[in-house]
């Protein structure tokens, strides 16, 4: 009886031994995940280059349209402009000033390559302050030409040398903010349109896309291109892409449990 009874004194102590070791590796588990999720979805400290595209002055001065490059084209083009919305340099440097508070407000690290009309900054300079800053992602905001009711989204072509290397990164962001921009603004989704030709593309070191916003000769773009409201909304859509896509990247700081640094 006795030993009975120790033996069974013995393995209450062995079970709340049990039970502690189990809550304490419940609680390990916990604290790591909760590390883990901070960082990898976490789109704090994440670098943005916006770039409204154009400038109140066109520049047609050569610019190469790639390092290296004996083909030019011109500095910065005069872009469109609608009848009612005004010139397209001055509704994606609107656009642009809205999403850069948007970002910035989520702790996303924002680098304009304008903030006023009136600058002299060729394409290839633009895409010199993106990869200055080392971002995540640089988005070159334009409106296009054409007189559909539709949004596309540019993105670099696979060149040896120029785009290699941030290509596939592009590719998914391009997918990603054209279907969130597209869904949130009700604009319909023309798709992508990879470009080879584009000075902003090859010069870039880091992933980069272009959304043609919407086109700025359909009557019902134009309107909803002159309005603050729909401005503002086209600027939510690219935020919401944004962040889905910086959310997909890799953890950005070695922590202390051995996280990449970039
Ligand atoms: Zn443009």
């Amino acid at each position: 009886m006795i030993v009975y009874i120790i033996l069974m004194e013995k393995m209450k102590d062995m079970k709340i031994l049990l039970c502690r070791i189990f809550i304490m590796a419940v609680m390990i588990a916990l604290a790591s995940f909760s590390h883990t999720a901070s960082l990898a979805g976490d789109v704090k400290g994440r670098v943005v280059c916006i770039d409204p595209g154009h400038q109140l002055h066109a520049d047609s001065s050569p610019d190469p349209i790639g390092p290296g490059s004996a083909t030019t084209k011109a500095c910065v083009s005069s872009g469109t402009s609608g009848v009612v919305a005004g010139p397209e340099h001055a509704v994606v440097l609107d656009v642009g000033l809205r999403l850069r508070d948007l970002l910035t407000t989520q702790g996303i690290t924002v680098v304009m390559t304008r903030t006023t009309a009136d600058v002299s900054i060729c394409n290839s300079e633009r895409a010199a302050i993106a990869n200055e800053a080392k971002a995540d992602l640089c988005i070159r905001l334009h409106c296009d030409a054409g007189s559909k009711h539709i949004c596309i989204m540019l993105n670099p072509v696979k060149i040896q040398g120029w785009t290699d290397d941030i290509y596939d990164e592009s590719l998914k962001a391009a997918g990603i903010v054209q279907t969130a921009y597209s869904t949130y603004t009700g604009i319909p989704d023309g798709g992508l349109t990879p470009r080879s030709d584009m000075t902003g593309f090859n010069w870039s070191d880091v992933p980069v896309i272009l959304p043609e916003m919407l086109e700025m000769q359909n009557v019902d773009d134009d309107k909803l291109a002159a309005t603050p409201e729909f401005r503002q909304k086209m600027a939510e859509g690219l935020e919401k892409g944004i962040v889905e896509y910086l959310e997909t990247l890799p953890p950005k700081h070695a922590g202390t449990s051995g996280y990449v640094i970039r």
